[in-house]
């Protein structure tokens, strides 16, 4: 059943604000590309303020196979990821970030282990120079965690830089929820999967749109996305502290009775007062946190709006 029709590749770029980035990034891809396949871009704007926009437009005009949506206000990486994969025609799917963080020149790697048969080629960076420590740090820790708690295995380090095919975007669509982790669904689903591992460049020019606390949410977002284990701690914590207090109870009532020492101590008294207080509060934040995911999911709103888009040939 050999059909001679070129298979469709959609190159789907999330962006935020790049103006600088995606002539040169746009570039770095076409030289990479070869003719064995036909190939659209889907560039989208999540909400830029700056000449994101219209240079998409440029783009498009300039070369046919350029195409974009554009958000109406900033709804994040993930969502415009999502929507990228929602709109694309593509037999597979590759998606990278705009700042050339992801190099390009891995793309014919990752379209030869497609055509091996891999339904999912995901990719893993390679953490030596390129990010901070802090940055690396924290990644590490959060995979750690991540994987001690959930029963989906998420790699260390990977990347929103993947290749999809067909079956698994047409899965990918279906997901409507609101807090998107796409690495943890894409690792959730299944399907032949295999990866690279890349070394990441510095980014090309601009600053990362992931502040700390927005990395911290996303950790939080991944986690509870893929484990209900933090509502539990709560249960084991309890039965713990409740063992260590009737433990001690014990050790009081005995030496109450058989010696003729007091128990002093007011300090004691306060400082267990206040650890019961803290973990007590932050299991409540753990059980608002799943309590908060689930009055939002259980709106259904869109992940995205788009305002304009030039989707056609
Ligand atoms: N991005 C986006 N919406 C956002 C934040 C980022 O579309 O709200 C895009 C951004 O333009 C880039 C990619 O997501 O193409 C990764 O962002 P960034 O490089 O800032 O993240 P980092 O590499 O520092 O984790
Ligand atoms: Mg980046």
């Amino acid at each position: 059943m050999t059909t001679n029709r070129k298979k469709l590749v959609s190159i789907i770029v999330p962006c935020f604000n790049e103006e600088e980035n995606l002539l040169p990034l746009y570039q770095n891809i076409v030289d990479v590309l070869d003719d064995e396949m036909n190939y659209e871009f889907i560039l989208v704007d999540d909400g830029s303020q700056d000449g994101t926009l219209s240079l998409l437009k440029q783009m498009s005009i300039n070369d046919s196979r350029v195409k974009y949506l554009s958000f109406s206000r900033n709804f994040g990486h993930q969502n415009a990821i999502k929507a990228g994969i929602d709109f694309a025609q593509g037999d597979c799917s590759i998606t990278l970030d705009a700042d050339l963080q992801h190099p390009p020149k891995l793309i014919p790697q990752l379209l030869q282990l497609w055509k091996q048969g891999y339904e999912v080629v995901y990719t893993t960076r390679d953490d030596s120079d390129a990010n901070g420590f802090l940055k690396k740090l924290t990644s590490r820790l959060f995979y750690v965690f991540i994987n001690k708690l959930s029963s989906t295995y998420i790699h260390q380090g990977s990347a929103d830089f993947r290749l999809l095919d067909r079956k698994v975007m047409n899965e990918l669509q279906k997901v409507t929820e609101n807090y998107l982790f796409i690495r943890g669904l894409v690792a959730w689903m299944g399907f032949k999967q295999t990866s690279v591992s890349y070394q990441p460049n510095e980014r090309f020019k601009g600053k990362s749109k992931y502040s700390f606390y927005k990395m911290a949410r996303f950790a939080i977002i991944g986690i509870t996305s893929f484990s209900i284990k933090p509502l539990r701690m709560s249960l084991y914590l309890g039965l713990v502290i409740a063992l260590l207090s009737f433990i001690y109870g014990l050790y009081a009532v005995f030496v109450t009775l058989f010696t003729d020492k007091a128990l002093v101590g007011w300090g004691s008294i306060i400082a267990s007062i206040l650890f019961i207080g803290g973990i007590q509060l932050v299991m409540l934040g753990v059980v608002g946190e799943y309590l908060g995911k689930l009055f939002i999911e259980n709106k259904r709103r869109p992940n995205y709006i788009i305002r304009e888009q030039n989707m056609t040939e």
